[in-house]
């Protein structure tokens, strides 16, 4: 069996403790994990601060190496590391691998941003006191950063977080998701064979609750950026005083389908809608929950919809032929029950799926939900879609809208009118027009607005956060 040490300051550290890790879907047993306590979490901090001393002044090209070997060592293990992902979160392998080749790309844009941190002249002469003077800015690292991280991307938003630190010069203590600790601790390899410094990246696998407030509070950490649920975030936010930080939190991300298109567009948009609310069991940030269709395409889109749920193919995550597998835990399973139960109970009717083997959820497609369900308010973290038919794009943008999360919103219309109107007037960190939500390529500017959190992250936007900028003016003449 095998059994993980934390890895601090470049050594494997034994743990304070191990609890056991199971395949979601299997329950086969995984491995003993090493989990960190509030000390040695601690330890690791100071361990980042100790590393940031000679980390801040490695060049630029040879952080960018480093990200670049890191890069060709993940490119050879990518099957290895797709299997990780697929064991311990049960995701589809097929899936597994679409998220390493994503990470992959992640890397290799910071690697190319760790080399292109230009800054400014100030113009200082402007003002009349700024008369013989010259100043120019630089963009410097922060120091150590706290990474915490969610379970259902578990190497590529480990990525989206260490590759900008490593980019921006800052150290990093991380602390991945209990249910995904064996891909950080991967990553944490392919950073030692990659030649980083000691002490650079610090993965301390353990007890998000337990380690809240030492990761939030200790006065060596310069940054805390998370990723995972508004809960968690807002625990986060209330603790981390003064210091910056970044929260990339959840949604129940809305898609809107205007009139107007033929039975083969209907089957592509069917197809991406299908794809956008099911993939890993909707266990994604920016999954499609709500699909507001124009009423004269309602009942074509849902009938093309169900279909497609139809076809989704229950499965153990290493066959290549699966599409749905287990939630992540028993407790996601029993909320989903309970949220579904409360929706039926209002009214809503169930177009197909709505049963629960185990841990595994039948793809559901609801319409006629009530509006103050959960299926609606909440984020559903599950393979549940809503469909509600609207007649004007006004009322479309209204009930999208109508929602406390805004992180990204997918349009699907051929009037440009009506495309520029939803650009402009939803409220969400990205509008994608002729596209799902759940729509994201790595350097994108990716980020949330409401609840749905705070900061943007896509490698060259999340070094924005992880830099300050340094004012030097010299006076002369
Ligand atoms: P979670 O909030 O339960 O856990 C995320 C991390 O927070 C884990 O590492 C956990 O150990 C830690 N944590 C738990 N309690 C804590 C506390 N009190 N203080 C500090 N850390 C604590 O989320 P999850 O279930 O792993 O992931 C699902 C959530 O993540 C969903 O809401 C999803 O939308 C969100 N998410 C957002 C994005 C994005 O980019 N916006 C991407 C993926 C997932």
């Amino acid at each position: 069996m095998r059994r993980t040490d934390l890895w601090i300051g470049g050594r494997w550290v034994e743990p304070a403790r191990r609890v056991p890790l199971r395949n979601p879907h299997t329950r086969a047993l995984l491995a003993e994990v090493g989990y960190a306590s509030a000390a040695q979490a601690e330890q690791a901090i100071l361990a980042a601060s100790d590393a940031f001393a000679a980390f801040r002044v490695t060049p630029a090209h040879e952080r960018a190496d480093i990200l670049y070997r890191a890069v060709d060592i993940l490119r050879r293990r990518s099957e290895e590391a797709a299997r990780v992902i697929a064991e311990e979160a049960a995701k589809p392998i097929t899936a597994a691998r679409g998220e390493i080749a994503r990470t992959i790309q992640t890397y290799l844009f910071a690697a190319e941003a760790a080399r292109s941190i230009y800054a400014e002249s100030v113009p200082m002469d402007a003002a009349p006191r700024g008369e013989r003077h010259t100043a120019y800015t630089k963009r410097v690292p922060l120091g150590v950063v706290t990474a915490i991280t969610p379970f259902n991307f578990p190497f590529n938003l480990v990525a989206h977080k260490v590759g900008p630190a490593i980019a921006a010069g800052d150290t990093i203590v991380l602390k991945p998701a209990e249910q995904t600790p064996l891909s950080a601790l991967f990553i944490a390899d392919v950073f030692r064979e990659a030649g980083l410094p000691d002490g650079v990246l610090n993965v301390i696998p353990g007890d998000g609750q337990e380690l809240s407030e030492v990761l939030t509070t200790h006065p060596k950490v310069a940054f805390v950026t998370f990723t995972g649920s508004p809960r968690v975030g807002k625990i986060i936010r209330a603790q981390a005083g003064l210091r910056k930080v970044t929260l990339e939190l959840g949604s129940n991300s809305p898609l809107l389908v205007d009139g107007g298109f033929s039975p083969a567009e209907l089957d592509r948009i069917a197809q991406e809608t299908v794809a956008g609310a099911f993939s890993y069991n909707g266990q994604v940030c920016i999954s499609v929950q709500r699909v507001f269709v124009h009423e004269s395409v309602f009942e074509d889109l849902l009938a093309r919809v169900v279909a497609g749920a139809k076809r989704l193919r229950i499965g153990d995550p290493l066959d290549e032929t699966t599409d749905i597998t287990a939630l992540i835990n028993e407790a996601a399973a029993s909320r989903l029950q309970r949220w579904l139960d409360r929706a039926v109970a209002g009214g809503a009717k169930i177009h197909c799926g709505g049963r629960f083997h185990g841990q595994v959820m039948e793809p559901t497609v609801l319409t006629d939900v009530p509006a103050d369900a959960e299926l609606n308010c909440e984020e559903a973290f599950g393979p549940v879609v809503v469909l509600w038919p609207f007649s004007t794009w006004d009322e479309a943008i209204d009930l999208a809208n109508d929602s406390k999360f805004g992180l990204n919103a997918g349009v699907f219309t051929k009037d440009i009118e009506r495309a520029m109107a939803a650009a402009e007037r939803l409220e969400s960190g990205g509008v994608l027009i002729n596209q799902v939500p759940t729509y994201r390529v790595d350097h994108m500017p990716y980020g949330g607005v409401k609840e749905s959190g705070s900061g943007r992250e896509g490698v060259r936007y999340a070094m924005e956060d992880m830099m300050d900028v340094k004012l030097v003016a010299i006076r002369h003449g």
